[in-house]
């Protein structure tokens, strides 16, 4: 391996540079950043694209390293980034897919929404070398590839989130996840470009499917891209710790710190990565820099949260942490809230666990490459989630520790889509809504009851109220008995269908006759009511206004039987209209009905066709027991032509209209659940 060596200009110590695209190296003594002379000033920028020139994917690289040692600049100093529980280190060698590499070197860089990440400066033995991505125990190894073969990026200022491009010819899609700028906040080793400590680095994060990660830099124009996917620590084959598979973090021990507004002492668990701190005393909002705590903002009363801070309980086999808790609401109405809790683990990382209206949700961060969206839905680990709401959302409380620098009245831009238990919800933070990085989550439904076990709660927690659509499994008893229900009365619906003691208390046939005006056109003078079938009996027929009127005899009615009246008719081409009252003999009372009823046939265009119906029913409630007699009117059309039609009088007559009551009836209450369900109402957060 090349290798160049000068002293340091601060301090006087040997400075290293190993590999040809080392660039800066970082005086482990003082910190001063030297760079090397044939890459231009850095202060300027200038000279920068010799960094990517030349190394494209795994062409080895024969670049030369200079012989001269004099005009190294500076550009200053950096401190080293500290209090990291990383399990990569500086000097610390593996194997990525059969290439050996060492880790030369490590830059931290604050990103706009003030949290940090770390990349590693890996270089390879034959020359080559990435960069490795350490964001929140996730891992991203990128190469630096040639740009000019793929697609035109636009500037920093015009690309937007959620743009995709076709990076790499052969490669699927790549989607801008995130777009900001980096700020140096700490160096150690060999640095692939000219450091700068105040200098603002802009970048956009893309993801593809299949763990693909790009970063387009815009440091130079055009822009420089790289190129990889996401590792997991295990792809790195870390060789010095072959017995150490789970690669063990180094253990960060808990400070305390003072409160600056009330004095009250805090506990920060995680001091390493916490960059802010909301007090849970006071609830005023701290920046936190390796312990110190700093004053931000006072806030009027801390909240207390159903999880108290620093409960530890295991989850999907974890044991985590509460570390800090937020309090969100509805940017367009105050009073829906929600709870959000940050777990932390050493060697999974953040995690968030949600409750909304007492409903609990673990959450945990998909990768964006892996959400395909699908005009208003989106496709994720192959199925498809329902768009279900979109809001922005603000931060309303802050206590406990964070990775970022919340502040109250953050705001993110957030859509759920729902496809239950599971809700997968798209975040736009840190600026948005075409600003920012968007983040996908997958929320999965937990009872309160495995809440209480997990962290140990006494008292118990509250139980949820309502419903949310992504949350059947709690419902589901609801649903189970429903269905039940409906099976029960559905069946009990056919038993007395088929055990009806369903019995006729009156039959007779009517024929009504050529009406009088008709009888005129038609020439006819001596056409009198008559009775076809049967006998008038005790009844009578007269000719009123609207037609013959019948009287039958009378028949019994058994107690509060519901009745049926039915007409039939065998004529064609017909309008009948019956209007009858069944009259109690004994107490006078009548209770009307009206029955029209039609029938033609014919044919044309040598189709046969019918319309109506030749027989028709009433349904009148129960009756007092008794005699009764029927009273009944019919006219008909046409008047010249005869009709004949028979009544039947039924009771006990099973009604298919009770078996939708019932059916109803049983559905009110899982009618209404779902109703709540489906209505956004009732869903608050569960993120
Ligand atoms: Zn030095
Ligand atoms: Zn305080």
């Amino acid at each position: 391996m090349n290798e160049l060596r000068t002293t340091c200009p601060g301090c006087g110590k040997p400075v290293v540079f190993c590999g040809s695209f080392s660039m800066s190296s970082i005086c482990d003594a003082c910190g001063t950043i030297v760079v090397r002379p044939d890459y231009g000033h850095p202060l300027t920028g200038q000279g920068l694209a010799a960094r990517t020139g030349g190394q494209t994917d795994w062409k080895a690289n024969s670049g030369e390293t200079p012989a001269q040692q004099q005009n190294f600049a500076t550009s200053g100093t950096i401190p080293p980034p500290t209090g990291n529980d990383s399990p990569l280190e500086f000097g610390m060698r593996g194997i990525y897919q059969g290439h050996s590499f060492e880790i030369r070197g490590v830059v931290r860089l604050e990103h706009d929404a003030g949290g940090f990440w770390d990349e590693w400066y890996l270089l390879f033995d034959d020359g080559r070398w990435g960069w490795l991505a350490e964001v929140q125990q996730h891992f991203y190894l990128t190469f630096a590839v040639d740009l000019k073969k793929a697609a035109t990026i636009p500037s920093f200022d015009k690309i937007r989130l959620e743009e995709r491009f076709l990076l790499r010819p052969g490669e699927p899609p790549m989607t801008v996840i995130e777009k900001g700028c980096g700020r140096p906040l700490g160096a150690r080793g060999e640095i692939p470009y000219a450091l700068a400590p105040r200098k603002v680095y802009q970048y956009a994060d893309l993801s593809g499917p299949g763990g693909r990660f790009a970063t387009i830099d815009f440091e130079e124009t055009p822009p420089s891209l790289y190129f990889g996917r996401s590792v997991a620590l295990g792809d790195l084959h870390l060789p010095h710790k072959p017995e150490d598979l789970g690669h063990e973090p180094r253990h960060v021990e808990a400070v305390n710190a003072d409160c600056p507004n009330c004095r009250h002492s805090l506990t920060l668990r995680i001091p390493h990565k916490t960059v802010r701190v909301g007090c849970t005393a006071c609830g005023a909002i701290l920046d936190a820099a390796e312990g110190r705590l700093q004053l931000v903002r006072t806030i009027a009363g801390a909240s207390k949260p159903r999880l108290p801070l620093g409960a530890k309980g295991p989850l999907f086999g974890v044991q985590y942490t509460v570390v800090g808790y937020l309090k969100r609401c509805l940017k367009s109405d105050a009073s829906e809230a929600w709870d959000e809790y940050l777990l932390y683990d050493s060697h999974v990382g953040y995690r968030w666990l949600t409750a909304s209206d007492e409903k609990w949700y673990f959450v945990q961060t998909v990768p964006a490459g892996n959400v395909e969206l699908q005009g208003k839905n989106v496709l994720y680990d192959g199925k498809t989630f329902r768009w279900h709401e979109q809001d922005i959302a603000l931060v309303s409380c802050v206590l406990g520790e964070f990775y970022w620098k919340v502040d109250r009245g953050e705001q993110i831009w957030m859509t759920d889509y729902i496809r239950p238990p599971e809700m997968l919800s798209r975040e736009i933070t840190h600026g948005g809504p075409d600003t920012g990085e968007i983040s996908w989550s997958r929320a999965v439904f937990l009872s309160v009851k495995t809440i209480e076990q997990a962290f140990g709660l006494q008292p118990t927690l509250p139980r949820p109220a309502s419903v949310a659509p992504s949350l059947p499994s709690s419902f589901r008893w609801l649903y189970v008995w429903w269905a039940a229900m409906v099976g029960l009365t559905i069946l009990a619906g056919i038993f007395f269908q088929f055990h009806h003691r369903c019995q006729q208390v009156f039959h007779k046939t009517y024929s009504l006759p050529v009406a009088p005006q008709a009888v005129g056109q038609a020439g006819k003078a001596d056409v009198q009511p008559n009775l076809a079938n049967g006998d008038f009996g005790g009844g009578a027929a007269a000719c009123g206004e609207e037609g013959p009127l019948f009287f039958s005899e009378p028949f019994e009615v058994r107690d509060h039987e519901n009745i049926e009246v039915r007409l039939r008719s065998s004529n064609t081409n017909f309008w009948l209209g019956v209007d009858g009252d069944l009259v109690d003999e004994q107490s006078g009372v009548v209770q009307e009905f009206s029955l029209p009823m039609e029938y033609y046939e014919g044919v044309s265009d040598g189709e046969s066709w019918t319309e109506g119906s030749r027989e028709a029913s009433a349904y009148l409630s129960a009756l007092p027991a008794g005699q009764y007699t029927l009273r009944i009117v019919g006219h008909h059309e046409p008047p010249n032509v005869p009709l004949s039609f028979e009544v039947g009088v039924y009771e006990n007559v099973a009604r298919t209209q009770h078996l939708l009551v019932a059916l109803a009836g049983v559905s009110l209450i899982p009618g209404i659940v779902l109703a709540l369900q489906l209505s956004s109402a009732y869903l608050r957060r569960q993120r």
